[in-house]
């Protein structure tokens, strides 16, 4: 089965469409706002932060690019964060990573006030929804657990094993299929004997960044294959040819977890403006 995330995205952004419109008139013709800071001029970041501003005007949100140059300062990111914090228009925080190697970028992640954090990267948002607590979940690994439940794969007593542990993707990705009751095994570049661990998993998320560094026959026969990574030819992280015969379901890439991703960040920027909408007059 092909986990097709193009597709699902598409059909949440047609819902999306719909709640944006109510929304606008609730609030009296205002129209909620998504701020993307992107910091520097990085061509592949400066592309994800256009195809969220494009996401945003398809379903009716207003999308205000922040553009700061690559010698931006912690300080002069974080006045910028918390400018944006208390504009009361701006709904959802968007700040692209990586940002540059000078910039503290969990400090700047940290500053983003929970409830605009709709991209899910601050530390209290990651250690509430650790907890089983509401928070925005990491859109990466949020959109996974869409995907996941859209096709109703089962998670419950499944072993899963996340390769790769950052603070966006990883872990978040590993803590959501444990309240899932998965049991989890988290891989690393320290592991050892990474495909004899691979082998016994029956849910296998890819976020190492390393293009087809899992192999498929590493994998166990009717395996769910979950692919976050992304490389120029449309190559993830997980190695392509033979997939489809190995596992029970895959996501394809392109197609699958890149479009999960964005319609999850537009998904959490429209509960916060109808949760912002139903708080004021
Ligand atoms: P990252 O911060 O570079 O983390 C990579 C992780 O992989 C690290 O935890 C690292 O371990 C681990 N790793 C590296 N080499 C390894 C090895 N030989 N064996 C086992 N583990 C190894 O990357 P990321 O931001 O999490 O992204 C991962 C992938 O997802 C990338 O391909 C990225 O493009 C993609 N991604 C996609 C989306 C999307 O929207 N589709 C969003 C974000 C990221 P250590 O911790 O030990 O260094």
């Amino acid at each position: 089965m092909l986990l097709d995330g193009k597709t699902l995205a598409a059909q949440i952004e047609q819902e999306l469409k719909i709640r944006v419109q109510a929304l606008i008139q609730r609030m009296g013709g205002k129209i909620p706002v998504l701020a993307t800071i992107l910091v520097g001029d990085d061509p592949s970041s400066a592309t994800y932060v256009k195809m969220k501003g494009n996401a945003c005007k398809r379903v009716g949100l207003e999308s205000l690019p922040v553009l700061l140059p690559t010698s931006t300062t912690t300080e002069e990111l974080l006045g910028k964060i918390k400018e944006l914090n208390e504009n009361p228009l701006v709904r959802g925080i968007l700040l692209q990573h990586p940002v540059p190697k000078q910039i503290d970028e969990r400090k700047c992640f940290d500053t983003i006030s929970i409830e605009k954090d709709v991209d899910g990267v601050s530390s209290l948002g990651f250690g509430l929804m650790s907890m089983g607590k509401w928070a925005y979940g990491s859109a990466t690994p949020k959109g996974i657990m869409n995907l996941l439940e859209h096709y109703k794969i089962p998670l419950e007593g499944k072993h899963a094993v996340v390769v790769g542990r950052s603070a966006i993707l990883g872990k978040p990705m590993a803590a959501m299929l444990l309240n899932k009751n998965c049991t989890v095994t988290i891989c690393h570049s320290k592991t050892q004997n990474l495909p004899h661990i691979i082998g016994q998993a029956d849910i296998v998320v890819g976020a190492v960044g390393i293009p087809e560094f899992i192999k498929t026959q590493w994998l166990k026969n009717g395996a769910v294959a979950i692919d976050a990574g992304y490389h120029n030819g449309g190559i993830g992280d997980i190695q392509k040819e033979g997939l489809s015969d190995k596992c029970s379901a895959h996501t394809p890439v392109p197609g699958g977890v890149g479009p999960m991703t964005i319609s999850t960040l537009i998904m959490q920027t429209v509960e916060s403006a109808e949760k912002f909408s139903t708080l004021t007059p």
